[in-house]
């Protein structure tokens, strides 16, 4: 696998309550190998940085004009013309009312740990920890690994959420044995549904989960070599794939029907949802890219409901 050395991060949630067991700290990798139409966390699908405009901020005051290339367009409100845009960044400093923004900075080993360390009291009491999230944190395992071996040695509980569509390889295998809990999303049982919404088939996330699951075989891309999990004896992670919940794309009932008969088929016990959160929009707004067919609601207790009703009848255990 390709390590793409440090990672940006393009956001740190404290306090977290959905992101894993007990008070957690989530980290956002910057960087995916899928592109989601409903990404709930479109400023981490790019791996590199990128100007947030949060034109609301804007006051008026017209400080930021003088940038080089005119990409600037006078508001109210304040507009940036993203073909002209060099990413010069200069904004930034020049406007008093931080309107403009890094959307990653450069992930720090050491501050995390220090964060880790500061959180330690509320993740002990609590049951928590770091949850690595994204944006695809496998996306950087050799950074990912000597970040997980350092919290481990801190005795800080670390939880992985993944879209599974990275190459399983030793890095990867690695980093394993020191999370306690992955959760593997699974978004889409139709190859060409996934293709259309996710920017990529299914196939890898499904072999990926399967082996992860059962332990196995892959085979390595840049080589002919394939890679024993079996030979690997390593301590599982708690595995829990997870089906995020998007009004009329995945929560329609042949597609929870598809991808609960293909978890069942794999032995998958446990499960959970992750109802849609419509709040990416203006994110992605922030970012240049208007949403225009986007869900701007949140999802009713109805269309919860009946997803549920539709997993229901498989029997899995939910994940609380
Ligand atoms: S990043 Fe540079 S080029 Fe882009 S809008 Fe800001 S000042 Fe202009
Ligand atoms: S410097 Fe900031 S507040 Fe002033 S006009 Fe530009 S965007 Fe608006």
């Amino acid at each position: 696998m390709v390590d793409r050395g440090t990672p940006l991060i393009c956001d740190i949630k404290q306090n977290s309550l959905d992101d894993g067991p007990g008070i957690r700290t989530v980290i956002f990798f910057k960087g995916c190998p899928l592109s989601c139409s409903w990404c709930q966390n479109p400023e981490a699908k790019e791996m590199a940085d990128q100007l947030v405009v949060q034109a609301s901020k804007c006051i008026e005051c017209k400080d930021c004009i003088d940038c080089p290339p005119e990409a600037i367009l006078k508001g109210p409100p304040v507009q940036v013309d993203r073909a002209r845009c060099d990413l010069c960044f200069r904004c930034i400093d020049a406007c008093p009312a931080g309107v403009f923004k890094h959307a990653g900075t450069p992930a720090d080993i050491e501050a995390i740990v220090k964060l880790a360390r500061e959180n330690a009291v509320f993740y002990r009491t609590s049951g928590g920890g770091i949850t690595l999230s994204g944006g695809e944190p496998l996306l950087f395992p050799r950074f990912v690994l000597a970040l997980v071996r350092r919290l481990r040695a801190e005795g800080i509980s670390v939880v992985m959420e993944t879209c599974g569509a990275v190459r399983l390889s030793p890095d990867v295998l690695a980093i394993l044995p020191h999370l306690a809990l992955i959760y593997y999303d699974v978004k889409l049982a139709d190859p060409a549904a996934h293709q259309q919404h996710c920017g990529a088939g299914n196939a890898l996330v499904l072999e990926n989960l399967k082996v992860l699951v059962e332990g196995g075989t892959v085979l390595l891309p840049d080589s002919k070599d394939a890679l024993d999990f079996k030979k690997h004896a390593y301590d599982k992670p708690l595995l829990v794939p997870r089906i995020p919940l998007v009004p009329g794309i995945t929560d329609v009932p042949e597609n929870l029907s598809g991808i609960a008969s293909a978890l069942k088929g794999l032995g998958v016990k446990l499960i959970d949802v992750l109802p849609y959160n419509p709040l990416w929009v203006d994110k992605a707004m922030a970012l240049g890219s208007p949403a225009h067919d986007a869900v701007r609601g949140w999802m009713s207790a109805d269309q919860l409901a009946r997803a549920r009703e539709a997993l229901a009848g498989f029997r899995f255990e939910r994940f609380k």
